[in-house]
């Protein structure tokens, strides 16, 4: 659709554009970072300072989640199994949903084959997905991720969370960069998991949401060969 065009042109722009400026601000950042640390030490009573040492922070998440859209073609697509890489991201993120009351529930069907991708990227997919879960639900409650196979050969991973849900207008939207309706937010990570699934592994990703009930993530991965890899995937990612 051309809604659908429409944001991955504006996503190989902000790339394009990413790299050099996270670059130039990186380097001040790092600076400015160290003096006021300097600053700091030496009066431990100026609470000024701890505010701006977390706005500095605050840039540097932005600016890396920018790096990270914009790194070129160094990743490896590997065969490997999908199931392991979401249990990974789980015991990872274990310890901020207990703090959060939140649990983690994972129903993977046995027979998932294994498929060709890029691990950290996916692991990054899944990280900021069951993120926002954590953080939709501030009361607590369940995440379920069930990972299936659909139509015999592509592998459905679904992360359903019991928060407060997205309203509908907003649904269509998702995805463009810096909507966020957090304090702390920068509004970049569904549009990274967007450009990871779609862009750099051929999979879909919708979002389903009812406000008040909780929100559905569904990820279609199709199961890549080595062959479609060689012509088409990474010719996509040295265009970039
Ligand atoms: P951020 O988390 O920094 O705000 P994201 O791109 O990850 O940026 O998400 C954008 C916005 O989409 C969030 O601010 C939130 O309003 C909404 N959102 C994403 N995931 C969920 C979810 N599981 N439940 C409710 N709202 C969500
Ligand atoms: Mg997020």
């Amino acid at each position: 659709t051309s809604q659908f065009v429409q944001k991955s042109e504006k996503m190989a722009m902000l790339g394009q554009m990413s790299a050099g400026i996270a670059h130039e601000i990186r380097n001040p950042l790092t600076a400015i970072k160290g003096f006021i640390q300097l600053l700091k030490s030496d009066d431990d009573k100026n609470e000024y300072l701890e505010i701006v040492l977390s706005e500095i922070e605050r840039i540097n998440t932005i600016v890396g989640e920018f790096l990270f859209l914009a790194k070129p073609t160094a990743d490896v697509f590997q065969k490997k199994n999908i199931k392991n890489i979401i249990n990974d991201v789980v015991t990872f993120i274990k310890a901020q949903s207990n703090l959060y009351n939140t649990q983690i529930y994972t129903m993977m069907e046995d027979s998932i084959p294994m498929i060709f991708c890029e691990e950290n990227r996916l692991k990054q997919v899944f990280l900021n997905l069951l993120q926002n879960s954590i953080e939709a639900m501030p009361n607590g409650g369940i995440i379920a991720i069930t990972v299936k196979m659909i139509e015999g050969e592509q592998i459905s991973i679904q992360i359903a969370d019991q928060g407060m849900g997205i309203e509908e207008e907003r649904l269509a939207t998702l995805g463009e960069p810096f909507y966020t309706t957090k304090e702390k937010g920068t509004g970049l990570g569904l549009m990274t998991c967007y450009k990871i699934i779609e862009e750099g592994h051929r999979g879909h990703m919708s979002i389903e949401s009812t406000v008040g009930k909780g929100t559905t993530v569904q990820i279609i991965l199709p199961s890549l060969t080595q062959e479609m890899l060689g012509t088409s995937i990474h010719t996509k990612f040295a265009k970039e």
